[in-house]
Formats: structure tokens, C-alpha cells, sequence
């Protein structure tokens, strides 16, 4: 039985309803014929949310994709077969989106400095290893991220096929795209207001107003020139 599920997530990343139809179920999680339930998967955690049916309702504690099937993981088991109205926690969602975003756009302009090797990244923090960024360079990055902020610049997500791209003399790109399953013709990309442009799979702001602007961003130095950058995003 194919239990692939339809992404919702990939077109639309502001949906937070929908119905689905429980395809198969074991014990304390479920897949769905179709979600909008983002999985956790680079650098983002999962969505949380509920199911509902008649007066039943299991809460979506944590969803992990494995392979093609998406594994919604609940409370309490629920039948195969029956319909559930799903909605997802709008505030866990919209504040993960808007972090991984931030993370995103301060990669952009953290590399448009200089060509520095990101190692880590998640939605509080970016490292890179040997780094010479410095305090001022950081105070520029700051202000530059706020005023693309308040230019409110639109957000695009477009696929491309995978033989157009080629990252010359980008090592971290190129390990990336051999990670990429080989089957993959069709590579799904962000671009954050003309200032970052990466693969992902993640969910994203439409514009960047909706990110906010920081309220701090913070240099940790860390042995062998490996720097941290902490941010902050304004509630
Ligand atoms: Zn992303």
C-alpha cells in the first residue's frame, strides 16, 4: 500500500487547516492521505496541532518524516480510515517560520561578507569554523537585516531543475546537493529578498516584514576560530 502522503506544506506555508483521511495508523501515530503538518527537518522542529472527529480529539505531540511517509505521532491511537479536520498550532508554527527565516537570511549576509564555512546552524544560532567575522562586522549585518526588514521584500519559492545549478567553488553547496536524493530532478529554492539563496524544504515567510526585526545578535567566540552567533528575533 502506497502511503506517500501529499505535502501541503511545499505550496503553501501559512495553511493551518485541512482534512485528511487517515490511511494507516499503529499504535499512537498516524499517516495521513494529505498534510499540512511540517516535519521536523533542517534546523526546524516539528508542528504540533490536533485532530478532530465528531467529539474526539487526539493532540499531534511531534510528526517525523521516514523516507515518503510523514508519521504523525499522538496521544492516543486513532482508527484507519476515518476523516479528521486537522489544525496545527498557529503560534508554534509562525514563530518557528519566522526563526528559520531569520536563520536563512543571516546566512546570506553573513557569507555575502565573506566566504566563511557555515557548520551549524538552527533558529537561535549560526557557527562557522575558521571565522574572522567580526563586532562590527555583525553591528553592519544587524542594521542591514532590520532595514531589509522593513523593506518588506517578497519571499519566493521556486523549483529549479538540479542540472541548472552548479555552486562553483561553494564546498558547502556541493556537499549539500550530493545529499540530495539522486531521483530528485526538481530541487525546491528560497530566496530571501534577493539576499539569500539556499535549497530547502522548510516553511517560510511571504515577505520579510512577517520575520520581525531582531532584537539582538550576539559574537561567542569558540576554539579553533570557531565563532557562534546568537540571535534574538522581536516577539
Ligand atoms: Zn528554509
Amino acid at each position: 500500500m502506497n502511503t506517500n502522503s501529499i505535502q501541503l506544506y511545499l505550496d503553501d506555508s501559512h495553511l493551518l487547516e485541512f482534512d485528511a483521511i487517515i490511511i494507516r495508523s499503529g499504535i499512537k501515530h498516524a499517516i495521513l492521505d494529505q498534510t499540512a503538518f511540517y516535519p521536523e527537518g533542517g534546523g526546524q522542529p516539528s508542528d504540533i496541532g490536533v485532530f478532530l472527529s465528531g467529539n474526539l480529539k487526539w493532540n499531534v505531540l511531534k510528526v517525523i518524516k521516514r523516507g515518503n511517509e510523514i508519521f504523525h505521532y499522538l496521544d492516543k491511537d486513532v482508527p484507519q480510515g476515518i476523516k479528521v479536520h486537522c489544525i496545527i498550532d498557529a503560534s508554534n508554527r509562525i514563530w518557528n517560520t519566522r526563526r528559520h527565516s531569520a536563520e536563512h537570511l543571516l546566512t546570506g549576509l553573513i557569507e555575502n561578507i565573506e566566504e566563511l564555512p557555515k557548520v551549524y546552524s538552527d533558529l537561535e544560532k549560526l557557527e562557522f569554523q575558521p571565522s574572522k567575522l567580526t563586532e562590527e562586522q555583525l553591528t553592519i549585518i544587524f542594521n542591514k537585516f532590520n532595514e531589509i526588514v522593513e523593506k518588506d521584500l517578497p519571499v519566493k519559492i521556486f523549483y529549479e531543475d538540479r542540472s541548472n545549478i552548479n555552486p562553483i567553488n561553494d564546498h558547502r553547496k556541493q556537499a549539500f546537493l550530493k545529499k540530495i536524493p539522486s531521483n530528485l530532478d526538481k530541487l525546491r529554492m528560497v530566496d530571501i529578498g534577493g539576499y539569500a539563496l539556499t535549497f530547502c524544504m522548510g516553511t517560510h515567510v511571504k515577505s520579510t516584514k512577517e520575520i520581525g526585526k531582531l532584537a539582538s545578535l550576539t559574537l561567542q567566540e569558540a576554539k579553533k576560530n570557531r565563532k557562534i552567533i546568537h540571535f534574538k528575533l522581536n516577539n
